[in-house]
């Protein structure tokens, strides 16, 4: 079992909270960059040492930009150089104002079967300041054009945590997608990121964003109304409906190989990581050259060790003490922090798998990284 990722950097204007790598001007090598990708994909023929692919995520960037062909000559690449079964989950992140009854019947003929859609919010003025391309009767109105073309496996993505975003208009964009009617929600706290628009906006004043009162406020209130709603808290920003979890994702954070092709893309296989040069230009050349575009790190015992004590916290399914024994021995420190944090309730304890509470999820960073072994 293992993943493709494929990152297409290139983005019709720049969000302001955005630190993803992308570029808005892209029209004069397009092609090129296609060309790229598909080389990359031959090249790596070998990286996933004739495990299944049964995930293939096109992320971004803005992969709902690429027109039939480009995405058809991706996946034809991806077909032929790996094994992907009849079910694999093909999915394809779109942003509102790209969604058309073409684009779907595009995507579906080529095997795209999940979408994810950036909403981000129901309010103009929310996406004004964003930045964002779509407006607020995009965001309304695209779903039911995805249900319309036969495409159920939808998730959407929903920020909190927005300045000036109240409490009563943050339960109305979660009410809104849960009338959806669709399978899968994820939601992201809105984080300033260095050299972002959106950190100059706060340095000068010009937005004042929510305080951790208010972003708590917010996450508790959208635990609830989901799982009211038949939601499973399955990762700490992901909700699913039964079989409708993200197998992309969860690959990750289960440990699982993929391979990253693209600008800035990341490859896992178990001993190493490694990451694509985030540069659109120098990567087509490098590519083109056959040179040198990625650089590698082989992970040491305790690099593995926190990340399975971090994606592992953030699951429902938990951290299996056991995987955990399997890379390292688990030090005494750990296991103290744990009786601390079971004391505070916001860790339990159930057949050598540790989970956090609810409590626990709002402070699940902290609680990682005081159980992180020291390099
Ligand atoms: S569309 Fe997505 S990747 Fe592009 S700038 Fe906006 S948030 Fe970033």
């Amino acid at each position: 079992m293992a993943g493709v990722y494929v990152h297409i950097p290139f983005c019709k204007q720049k969000c302001t909270y955005c630190d993803f790598h992308f570029s808005t001007s892209f029209e004069n090598y397009r092609q090129k960059m296609i060309d790229a990708m598909v080389s990359e994909i031959e090249s790596q023929v070998d990286y996933l040492v004739g495990k299944e692919v049964n995930t293939i995520y096109f992320g971004g960037g803005t992969p709902s930009l690429l027109t039939r062909i480009e995405l058809y000559r991706i996946m034809d690449s991806i077909s032929k150089n790996f094994t992907i079964p009849h079910d694999a989950e093909i999915s394809l992140e779109a942003n509102p104002d790209d969604i058309d009854a073409q684009t779907l019947e595009d995507w579906k003929s080529v095997g795209v079967n999940r979408l994810s859609v950036g909403l981000q919010s129901f309010k103009q003025e929310d996406l004004d300041w964003m930045n964002r391309a779509h407006s607020r009767d995009e965001a309304l109105v695209c779903i039911d054009l995805i249900q319309s073309a036969g495409i159920e496996n939808i998730t959407v993505d929903l920020m909190y945590g927005l300045p000036n975003l109240s409490i009563d208009e943050w339960k109305s964009h979660v009410q809104t997608v849960i009338g959806f009617n669709i399978p899968h929600i994820s939601a992201y706290c809105l984080t300033i990121e260095d050299k972002t628009a959106l950190e100059t906006m706060v340095r000068r004043g010009k937005v004042v964003p929510a305080n951790e009162d208010q972003q708590s406020e917010q996450f508790e209130l959208l635990v609830e109304l989901l799982l009211e709603n038949g939601f499973e808290h399955y990762e700490i920003s992901n909700f699913g409906k039964k079989g409708f979890e993200s197998k992309h994702n969860s690959n990750y954070w289960k440990g699982e190989w993929y391979l990253g092709i693209g600008p800035s893309a990341h490859s896992f296989n178990g001993i190493s990581r490694s990451w694509n040069i985030a540069n659109n230009k120098q990567y087509i050349k490098a590519i083109e050259k056959g040179q040198e575009f990625s650089e590698l790190e082989v992970l040491t015992k305790e690099d593995r060790f926190n990340e399975c004590v971090l994606t592992g916290l953030r699951t429902s399914s938990g951290l299996s003490l056991e995987r955990l024994q399997s890379i390292t021995d688990v030090p005494s420190e750990f296991h103290t922090n744990c009786e601390d944090f079971m004391a505070k309730k916001w860790m339990q304890s159930r057949e050598g798998v540790l989970t956090l509470t609810r409590e626990g999820r709002l402070r699940a960073d902290y609680i990682a990284s005081a159980l992180f072994v020291l390099k």
